[in-house]
């Protein structure tokens, strides 16, 4: 995909940008290298170039996500992409039932044991879902029984117990410190 620049402005501090557009990050929040403050993508208005000449080529950062699930008894972390997974105990069958298999000894761990879903929202944000893969294992969030069928939204530092294994979820929006020239491969890798 060919890359476009628009002449535009901070939305918080009005600093001339000249911008490389870029579909993905509609809806989201950049970061203004200028005065440090995160704007929705859609707040930097196209403006017509010839009213504005003092613009500075810049690239804004973008947030990205560190979503992971850390074992709190081996202390080993799992890095989890967005998408549908399920979450089990690591076999060596192949293929391991499990997309996100968790190392461990721990038999009571099934291994099909919860499903785990990372998504866009509309605000920009991530959101995590968390419900059980099968209904035999019980799987506890924060101590409190995860019900049947229910579909449970996860924080960061909440806590999924199953068995003897304990998995602190973690998901933290950072912003990416190291913006790459968008090759339209790498999903972290946009210049805007
Ligand atoms: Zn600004």
């Amino acid at each position: 995909m060919a890359d476009s620049t628009f002449k535009s402005k901070c939305p918080a501090c009005g600093t001339g940008l000249t911008i490389t557009a870029s579909d993905k990050l509609v809806g989201k929040l950049v970061k203004c290298p200028a005065c440090g403050v995160a704007s929705p993508y859609g707040k930097f208005k196209r403006l017509i170039p010839k009213k504005v000449d003092d613009h500075t080529q810049v690239t804004l950062q973008q947030y990205k996500y560190v979503v992971r699930l850390h074992d709190e008894v081996t202390g080993k972390s799992y890095d989890v992409p967005k998408g549908k997974h399920l979450v089990g105990r690591m076999t060596y069958q192949e293929p391991p039932k499990a997309d996100i298999p968790i190392v461990t000894g721990d038999r009571g761990f099934s291994r099909a044991h919860f499903n785990l879903e990372i998504m866009d929202g509309r605000d920009g944000l991530n959101h995590a879902y968390i419900s059980n893969a099968n209904n035999k294992n019980v799987t506890k969030i924060n101590g409190a029984l995860l019900p049947g069928t229910d579909v449970v939204s996860l924080r960061n530092g909440d806590i999924i117990s199953a068995a003897q294994t304990t998995l602190r979820f973690e998901m933290k929006r950072v912003f990416d410190e190291s913006p790459k020239v968008d090759t339209g491969e790498d999903p972290f890798g946009t210049r805007i």
